[in-house]
């Protein structure tokens, strides 16, 4: 089994398309969306959910009003003036430090686990997707990418799945970080532009830290051929593989609008592009 990463530098490179270009041409695979701030492989997957799952991250502190007696020591000691006036604690600010819990003379204090979002176990008409959704305002979005690579990871194996294509975060954040462990190859899409060649250029500092072998695509690269150009020789210099170059072309949009992946939508050249990219990517020792 392989997993594969697919990432970009920022959003809107056409990181999901590809994604889910990969997973219509992916015989056997499972799949997961680890952008799970702004989580839209499923727009194009259109997966059922077979189950639902809470994702637990930090804690808040609950006063026990019958218990506590106004004493103030939890107001003075809390760095973050979370506790208001009349003791109630305020959940959006409260840290979960567990500070005001040890000093309560009266053991008024519990520490509760936050319920941060959810994830998902689901089918897809490709293959099992393993998605999630963090709630707002909601940080830790690293601990719950990890949860839906093990889970996704796990499901591949119990089916015997020959890949796991994953649907990484854009930038270089925790999310993607997360989503790099135990990853075969990692695809960045870019797109000709000078500001998507330094923000590729960022990711592959990532990917090159972290060991995990890296593929680099453009995405619309007949948009601006002397960057596309800049980009191959950035590519060589930096002996990073080029493993293809995508056409502009609006059926893209179009089967964006109609919730399907751009392999079902059409038979144009765009098409043929992602299948010798794919075919490339069967061949990867
Ligand atoms: S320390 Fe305990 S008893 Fe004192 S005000 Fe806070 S919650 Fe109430
Ligand atoms: S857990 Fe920490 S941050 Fe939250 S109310 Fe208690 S002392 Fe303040």
């Amino acid at each position: 089994m392989k997993q594969i990463i697919i990432i970009s530098g920022k959003g809107g490179t056409g990181k999901t398309v590809i994604t889910a270009a990969f997973a219509a041409l992916a015989k056997n695979a499972c799949f997961a969306d680890c952008d799970v701030d702004a989580a839209d492989l499923n727009l194009l997957l259109k997966p059922e959910i077979k189950q639902r799952h809470e994702f637990r991250s930090g804690q808040t502190a609950i006063i026990d009003q019958t218990q506590c007696n106004q004493c103030n020591i939890c107001r003075e000691v809390c760095r973050f003036d979370a506790i208001r006036e009349n003791f109630v604690v305020d959940p959006i600010t409260c840290e979960g430090c567990a500070f005001c819990s040890h000093v309560c003379p009266k053991k008024a204090i519990t520490m509760q686990e936050n319920i941060a979002g959810e994830w998902f176990v689901s089918e897809t008409r490709f293959g099992p997707m393993v998605h999630a959704k963090l709630g707002i305002a909601q940080e830790n979005s690293g601990k719950l990418v990890a949860l839906v690579r093990k889970k996704a990871k796990e499901i591949a194996q119990l089916r015997n799945c020959d890949w796991v294509i994953v649907d990484g975060a854009p930038g270089i954040g925790c999310p993607v970080i997360a989503s790099l462990s135990e990853i075969d190859y990692a695809l960045i899409v870019t797109e000709p532009t000078l500001s998507g060649l330094h923000d590729a250029d960022r990711v592959i500092g990532v990917t090159k830290h972290f060991r995990v072998p890296t593929k680099l695509i453009v995405n619309k690269y007949d948009l601006n051929i002397d960057m596309t150009k800049k980009i191959e020789e950035y590519c060589e210099t930096n002996q990073i593989d080029l493993i293809g170059k995508i056409s502009f072309d609006d059926s893209v949009v179009k089967s964006m609008v109609d919730g399907i992946t751009v392999i079902e939508y059409t038979n144009g050249k765009v098409k043929q592009e992602i299948i010798n990219i794919w075919e490339k990517i069967k061949q990867l020792k």
